[in-house]
């Protein structure tokens, strides 16, 4: 018999020993994305790229690209500023809002600090915690779906993670929440506001008020960019120039820039005419799935979450007819559920139609109230 020898990456990185010990059981980032012919698992937008962005893509000059891009993006933050009604200083930005995510965490939290966030939330902040060697605790959101402040508060967390709407419940936070918060938080307050836009509403103003509160916001959902990667934080100068160190020079690339520019500038009527359809049809689709006899739960994003009982076998039998929404098996006092992203009607229509089969499929015993378009 020979000797078992455990061929995991993550025994086989235990004996090669060269990684600082708090990557040990950090997991590579799957979020088990199969091509599929209709995927609504990532919450991108599904109307495409904003159309003066797309023209700077088909005109940039080639040798932009020999050269190295911006050292902080100055020119993003310059159009950014204009439009949030801060000052450029106020602002950092990343290769996407993960970048900033991660450099924040890197730039206030000391080895061995902690991260507290409310669960559920945005899965990269355990592993961007772990990442940066900072512990992360979970704090349980309240049966209404709202966060326990109190427990956030008593965790001792130097660093506070919010994200409103909530990824991914797709639940929002009031500002008097927040604002209680970051009044009691003796460290950072960290808001995450990747779908603000969807909500109408944004925590922004707090900045002023707060010198340990930043808003991290991206372009890649409602602004339809998420394959440039671009992020940006909002907060007062002092703390976004902690961000910025930590994130390090060059994080954007030129095109990225330029397009970003461009769409900021040019291309907001699209992204608010964008967000209104993704709004009404986001309650057109809570509506058809309470239609169905489901419960989805109150959304300010660009998806729906939505209770349903043995979500990973449901999710495989919608993905076996060729449309992915993503899983979220056991949640804390909402159980399984699973989370559709928003897009043109046609595209909902065909995700209900393989719901309904997928439904039928794993849970044919379930009792649906309505015949029309229901699992019979
Ligand atoms: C999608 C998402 C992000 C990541 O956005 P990028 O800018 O593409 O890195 C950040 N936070 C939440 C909550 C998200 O859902």
């Amino acid at each position: 018999m020979s000797p078992v020898v455990s061929d995991t990456p993550a025994a086989r990185a235990e004996r090669l020993a060269v990684a600082r010990a708090a990557y040990a059981d950090v997991p590579l980032y799957d979020p088990k994305r199969a091509p599929v012919d209709l995927d609504l698992t990532d919450n991108t937008n599904l109307w495409g790229v904003p159309p003066t962005a797309e023209r700077v893509l088909r005109e940039v000059p080639v040798p932009v690209i020999t050269r190295y891009p911006s050292l902080y993006a100055a020119d993003l933050k310059a159009e950014l500023a204009a439009w949030l009604g801060v000052t450029p200083d106020m602002l950092v930005t990343g290769a996407g809002s993960d970048d900033v995510l991660d450099s924040a965490m890197r730039a206030f939290g000391d080895p061995g600090d902690g991260v507290a966030a409310s669960v559920p939330t945005f899965a990269m902040v355990p592993i961007f915690a772990r990442m940066n060697g900072l512990a992360y605790t979970g704090v349980n959101e309240t049966e209404a779906h709202a966060l326990d402040v109190e427990g956030l508060l008593t965790s001792g967390a130097r660093i506070l993670y919010v994200c409103t709407p909530n990824n991914p419940t797709g639940c929002v936070t009031p500002l008097a929440t927040l604002r209680a918060l970051a009044t009691r938080h003796p460290g950072v307050l960290i808001i995450d506001e990747a779908y603000a836009e969807f909500a109408g509403v944004s925590a922004v103003s707090l900045v002023r008020e707060f010198e340990r509160v930043l808003v991290v916001r991206t372009m890649s959902k409602a602004f339809g960019l998420a394959g440039l990667r671009i992020g940006y934080a909002i907060g007062q100068p002092a703390l976004v120039t902690e961000v910025e160190k930590s994130r390090g020079p060059y994080k954007l690339t030129s095109l990225a820039e330029r397009m970003a520019v461009a769409a900021v500038r040019d291309d907001r009527a699209w992204v608010e005419e964008h967000v209104a359809l993704a709004v009404s049809l986001r309650e057109r689709l809570a509506d058809a799935l309470r239609a169905r006899g489901f419960v989805p739960l109150p959304s300010g994003a660009n998806f729906v979450c939505v209770p349903v009982p043995q979500c990973v076998a449901v999710g495989q039998a919608m993905r076996a007819r060729g449309v992915a929404v993503r899983p979220f098996p056991d949640l804390p006092h909402i159980g399984d559920a699973l989370r559709f992203s928003v897009g043109p009607w046609p595209l909902l229509e065909r995700c209900l139609a393989a719901f309904d089969a997928a439904v039928a499929e794993v849970l044919p015993d379930r009792v649906t109230p309505t015949a029309a378009g229901g699992a019979a």
